[in-house]
């Protein structure tokens, strides 16, 4: 719905560096210019979210086209009474043909194929971390702390009034500052589109109150981060959940099993597109609640995949709440990036028929490293560049993504990285602070 106060609406793309971009337009003309396009350039695509331009195939060359979804159309008030109007979309070749590097089109493309080789559809939620920057000495959890940020919370439910984003549950987590947003499940390209305007709208409500805050995967190195958690679920054509199955190993279905050992399988790789900045490995480190090795466990805060406990006692409540998470993504990763890899790595977990992996039980950072070979449990990589190595070399993901689509993202990280790594350690964590 257009807004007198905003007379234009922005058209973006998230990109590979999780950033939305894009133009804007008369908001009168934005029905129009959704059917006709926007121009928008190649090269676009390998600006690093320090602003400096990686190595592209394109060069000063060519030009593609910014196509607006007016279903993903957003107008939040803010409460210094600024209008925000923007809207995602597709980005196309002249002919209207999907272009390579459109993240938005690898999630349509990946959630569509789950759907002809499997007859399933994944509804997905994202469950987000942020930190407001400056002293907060709220306790964990506490009432104090959410009272604290209580007009914070009012502002934000106010400004995603109307927007079809309706936070589930708003609290104090436990890192200084720390809260966590989040929202119910979606189809994958909706619950990805809202998990990106989520976080502009959040970040917004803090700048316009002067509460400015951050989803940096990590502020500082010695304080817990903040994640992003991926919560899937499988659904067959008629609705019927899939995901569980009481006699099942762990609760799963064998197809949620092989999905689940489809991302496990390819989970260094995928760290390099979930956990995609410099800083992303410093919290994919063991005792940060987040995610280290190549594991699952049940109901287990430190296992990359974690099956998530049900509450409802009657039997086919519990199929349908029955879910499992994957914890090594982070707000800094385009979330449709990050959803269609861990859609094609789940479906070729699937295609191979993989058995459903062993949980792992207890603090598995304590096993030598004889134990934890045997068991197959390795950790997640270590720096940005190991996890682009391990990107490099998954055939997987290479044969999922279209074109050059891989090559341009590893260029894109790899300049990213070595920015990064020429600043100091401060410099470093200021700068992933005010990008996220
Ligand atoms: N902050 C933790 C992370 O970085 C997650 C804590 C939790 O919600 O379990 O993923
Ligand atoms: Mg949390």
């Amino acid at each position: 719905m257009a807004d007198p106060q905003s007379p234009f609406t922005f058209v973006a793309t998230c990109d590979f560096a999780g950033l939305l971009r894009g133009k804007a337009v008369p908001a009168a003309a934005f029905e129009r210019r959704c059917t006709g396009g926007i121009g928008w350039t190649p090269t676009n695509i390998q600006i690093t979210c320090f602003d400096t331009i990686a190595d592209s195939p394109f060069g000063a060359m060519g030009d593609v086209v910014l196509r607006g979804d007016p279903a993903t159309r957003i107008t939040a008030r803010l409460p210094d009474g600024q209008v925000m109007d923007f809207a995602l979309g597709d980005i196309t070749d002249l002919s209207g043909a999907t272009w390579e590097c459109c993240a938005r089109s690898m999630l349509r493309t990946a959630a569509a194929r789950l759907l002809t080789e499997t007859g399933l559809e994944v509804r997905t939620s994202f469950e987000h971390e942020f930190m407001f920057l400056g002293p907060d000495l709220s306790a964990a959890f506490s009432l104090a702390g959410f009272t604290q940020r209580a007009g914070f919370a009012r502002a934000l439910m106010a400004a995603l009034e109307g927007t079809g984003i309706e936070p589930d549950s708003f609290l104090r987590e436990y890192g200084p500052g720390q809260m966590e947003v989040t929202i119910p499940p979606a189809p994958a390209l909706r619950a990805a589109d809202q998990a990106a305007s989520l976080r502009e709208v959040t970040r917004a409500v803090g700048r316009a109150m002067g509460q400015p805050l951050t989803f940096s995967p990590l502020v500082s190195p010695d304080v817990v981060g903040n994640g992003v958690h991926v919560h899937f679920s499988l659904w067959d054509a008629g609705g019927n959940p899939v995901t569980h199955d009481p006699k099942g190993r762990h609760g799963l279905s064998a197809m949620a099993g092989a999905f689940i050992a489809g991302i496990l399988a390819n989970v260094g790789a995928l760290t390099a597109i979930t956990a995609s900045t410099a800083i992303s490995a410093l919290r994919l480190t063991p005792h940060r609640w987040s995610a280290a090795y190549n594991n699952m466990g049940v109901q287990d805060r430190e296992a990359t995949i974690r099956i998530c406990p049900v509450m409802a006692a009657d039997p086919d409540a519990r199929a349908r709440q029955f879910n499992f998470e994957y914890r090594a993504a982070d707000a800094a990763a385009s979330p449709h990036l990050t959803l269609a890899a861990l859609i094609e790595a789940g479906l070729a977990g699937v295609r191979a028929s993989l058995p459903v992996p062993e949980a792992t039980v207890g603090d598995i950072s304590l096993l030598p490293p004889d134990a934890l070979a045997s068991r197959g449990l390795q950790r997640l990589p270590e720096s940005l560049d190991a996890a682009l190595d391990a990107l490099e070399a998954n055939t997987t993901l290479r044969a999922a993504f279209p074109g050059r689509a891989i090559d341009i993202y590893i260029a894109h990280k790899r300049a990213e990285a070595s920015h990064a790594a020429a600043m100091t350690p401060d410099a470093r964590f200021s700068a992933y602070r005010a990008i996220y």
